[in-house]
């Protein structure tokens, strides 16, 4: 997790958009698969508001050994054999990326050739999803969503011992722009006498980063909480659409089936671990008299740079507002720091049983969210159950989301002396219930 030229502030592109953009400086070069217009889809990288054909690339002679590598794992429309083969590769290409994309290469007209415009491309998702677990490890999320069931204990005594989570459901996740169906499904509201079947009224989202598994490790092995890192290739946000109704009647005793597994949207850059490296910061200290995690979870490095300085924010686009010409309608500006775990905690949980974790695995964090109300990462959270609704400059309310609302996440490291970054945008608008 070192700094070298590739992270220098002062390292400009001649693909000139890319300097000073929000996202895809040339600092970050995350990767992902797209298709060019009418083309199939091929490995590509980000840069402004271009992608760089990596499949392309690989055609020329302008990548060597270890970067030359990890293109070529690249192929076949998923990056799984990318993500499996590790860090050193991984490095080799965004060092020669770099090389190839500053001002003044000499390689500048050879690699221009390779560029699409991204407006006119399709983009997918990076990898095969072969399992998806979805984590808890937001604190400020757990003890909202607690509250509002258990005023008196809103964590329950197992929180501060072992990172909470669950499997999730693969099959469902979506790359970024796939409008969501709203479920239907079984609910019963408190004064009910019997459940009943329909449409959610209670569709909510979740602002989570999503976890890209890189080698991973054997059934009936583990990974030690000091290689934990070695298997993470990469970030994305994720929204992991949840249906409060349905999640509030079905999640006892084994926890949330139909409420979460009816979609999840990612964005479909993975943003690697080298491009963050300027935004780790240490583990937030827990509060006084916490309890200290067990050794298997317990890495001092991981404590002293295991967590992130990412700024996090949901935007909330509804039809009232785009026909009032209105911009997206902020409900949260929140931080990656807000975790009570860190990744390589997660990772280390997940597989201390002996369950192996497998290249393009998907791991989500758990709802971010900020220890106040403007910074809730879901709408249960932010509108107190659905008592406060938010008020949009429309004249719009909102408790939970309507059809036609879009949601759109957005991720970005800002710090001084750096370039800022940021994971491009995790959208999705909602459309009237399953048939
Ligand atoms: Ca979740």
């Amino acid at each position: 997790m070192t700094l070298d030229h590739t992270h220098d502030a002062m390292l400009r592109s001649w693909v000139k958009e890319a300097n000073g953009h929000p996202d895809f400086p040339i600092q970050n070069l995350p990767l992902g698969v797209f298709s060019p217009e009418g083309g199939a889809q091929r490995a590509g990288v980000a840069i402004g508001d271009h992608i760089l054909d990596l499949t392309g690339l690989l055609g020329t002679d302008l990548l060597q050994g270890e970067a030359a590598r990890a293109a070529e794992a690249a192929g076949g429309g998923a990056l799984n054999a990318l993500l499996a083969l590790g860090a050193g590769p991984r490095r080799a290409l965004r060092a020669r990326l770099s090389e190839l994309l500053r001002e003044g290469a000499p390689e500048r007209d050879r690699v221009a050739a390779l560029l699409h415009e991204a407006a006119a491309c399709t983009l997918h998702l990076p990898a095969r999803i072969g399992d998806y677990t979805d984590f808890y490890v937001g604190i400020h999320h757990a003890e909202n969503i607690g509250k509002q069931f258990r005023p008196d204990q809103p964590l329950l005594p197992n929180y501060k011992h072992v990172p909470i989570g669950y499997h999730g459901r693969a099959s469902s996740i979506r790359p970024s722009g796939i409008p969501v169906r709203r479920p239907r499904g079984q609910s019963k509201a408190p004064d009910a006498g019997m459940p009943s079947f329909g449409p959610s009224s209670r569709l909510d989202l979740e602002l989570e980063l999503g976890v890209w598994i890189g080698p991973g490790n054997d059934l009936g092995t583990s990974i030690p909480i000091g290689e934990a890192q070695d298997h993470v290739a990469g970030y994305c946000l994720l929204n992991d659409w949840s249906a409060r109704d349905i999640q509030a009647w079905e999640y006892q005793p084994l926890g949330p089936f139909l409420s979460k597994n009816f979609a999840s949207t990612i964005s479909p850059w993975i943003v690697t671990p080298e491009a963050l490296s300027p935004f780790r910061i240490a583990q937030p200290p827990r509060s006084e008299g916490d309890p200290r995690p067990l050794s298997y979870l317990l890495d001092e490095a991981d404590q002293s740079r295991g967590a992130f300085d990412l700024r996090l924010d949901v935007l909330l686009s509804t039809p009232g507002l785009r026909e009032a010409g209105l911009p997206p309608h902020r409900i949260s500006a929140s931080n990656a720091r807000h975790m009570y775990w860190t990744v390589a905690q997660m990772v280390t949980h997940h597989t201390s049983g002996g369950c192996n974790l497998q290249p393009g695995d998907l791991l989500g964090t758990g709802t971010i969210s900020g220890p106040d109300r403007d910074a809730c990462g879901s709408l249960v959270e932010a509108t107190l159950g659905g008592r406060e609704p938010l008020r949009l400059a429309s004249g719009e309310e909102r408790r939970f989301l309507e059809d036609g609302d879009e949601i759109i996440l957005q991720a970005r490291g800002v710090r001084e002396g750096f370039a800022q970054i940021g994971f491009g945008e995790c959208r999705a608008v909602i459309l009237g219930a399953v048939a």
